[in-house]
């Protein structure tokens, strides 16, 4: 069986180190079309790939499916479901020929990690937690009559400090009160700590009607950033994060939007500078938007900054015990339960489809 599994994943990962038609291990072919310098593969190939069936799913979305993962698109647009989570696609998704396309570059940094963490790395164990609170000092961050940003992304670093503490985790925080730090320090404390993760934690400011949690991880290689859309950025590397990132997001978003019950922004790609340089899986995350009166206020309360701080929590031990085979010892029994029933991790059932035989926490409704 580990034989079997392995020689898909093989074949998956060998249909994006070559172009035109390949095999995969179910006998079928991947046909790649090229448009516009971007490669692209075939939604039946994916769905045949995944064993996914069209499914009634997402509203004014195109459906596919088996067991309880539901994967939505739509064409033309770059937002991609899974299991209602959003995430923001690198290339719109492609409508030609009675075929719809995407990305091969998507499949490979996104679709795959998120539905197969597992077979996406072999990282190594997460003992360290490094937090940034975002902003401080003579640099406040977004501000509003209810809050500023570098007191509430302080706030939540510090409730998130003692969740993982109680956990097991060692953390370091770059800034543990109300001082400035550049974005390069940050990334350099970072970058000093082996076998860590990286989060960084903001608050949006926007138009007053905007609200919601998104979260951030580097735009991979050869991809542009919504945020710039230029040539130059095809030509950035991305980092040898890119499965462990959208990993961490996708555990530690999917918890922020269901804990809050918050607009979900979606996972999306940027080409921040916490991101850029880091050589840890890192996410930038952000709690919602202070700038909203409601929401503002809700992110000025204890209440609303436990939620996030124990969403990120979670995530993190979802993250560590899918990616990083971790067994944390927890001295909170109940918290790491609810986590991981939270994640979606489950024993090996004999009733599971190969593909998710080994685990997988992107597989569940309750991603
Ligand atoms: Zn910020």
């Amino acid at each position: 069986m580990m034989r079997l599994i392995t020689t898909l994943y093989c074949a998956l990962l060998t249909l994006f180190v070559c172009a035109g038609e390949l095999s995969h291990a179910r006998g079928g072919k991947w046909d790649m079309v090229s448009l516009q310098g971007v490669d692209y593969v075939k939604m039946r190939d994916v769905c045949s790939f995944y064993r996914f069936a069209p499914c009634k799913g997402r509203e004014g979305c195109l459906s596919y499916g088996a067991g309880n993962r539901v994967i939505s698109v739509r064409p033309n647009r770059q937002d991609f479901y899974v299991n209602n989570f959003r995430y923001v696609l690198s290339y719109p998704v492609v409508s030609q020929g009675g075929d719809l396309l995407i990305s091969a570059i998507d499949m490979k940094k996104l679709v795959d990690p998120v539905l197969r963490p597992r077979f996406s790395t072999e990282s190594g164990i997460v003992k360290t937690v490094v937090i940034d609170p975002g902003h401080g000092g003579h640099d406040a961050g977004a501000v509003s009559a209810w809050v500023r940003e570098k007191d509430c992304n302080l706030a939540v670093a510090h409730k998130l400090r003692k969740k993982l503490e109680s956990l097991g985790y060692k953390v370091v925080m770059t800034r543990e009160d109300d001082r400035f730090l550049t974005l390069q320090q940050r990334v350099n404390i970072a970058n000093q700590v082996p076998n860590s993760i990286f989060i960084s934690i903001h608050h949006n400011s926007g138009r007053s009607a905007a609200t919601g949690i998104e979260t951030f991880t580097l735009a991979p290689q050869g991809t542009t950033s919504p945020f710039a859309r230029t040539r130059r950025y095809a030509e950035l590397a991305g980092n040898n994060q890119d499965s462990e990132n959208i990993a961490l997001a996708t555990s530690v978003h999917s918890r922020a939007i269901r804990n809050t019950g918050a607009i979900d922004r979606g996972i999306q790609r940027a080409r921040f500078s916490v991101l850029c340089t880091i050589k840890r899986p890192a996410i930038l995350f952000e709690g919602g938007f202070v700038s909203n009166a409601q929401e503002g206020r809700r992110i000025a309360s204890e209440e609303y900054q436990d939620k996030l701080a124990k969403s990120i929590c979670d995530g993190v031990v979802s993250y560590s015990a899918v990616i990083g085979r971790q067994q944390i010892r927890p001295t909170n029994k109940s918290s790491i339960g609810a986590a991981r029933r939270g994640s979606g991790i489950r024993a090996t059932s004999k009733s599971s489809t190969r593909l998710r035989s080994r685990g997988n926490y992107s597989g569940s409704s309750r991603m």
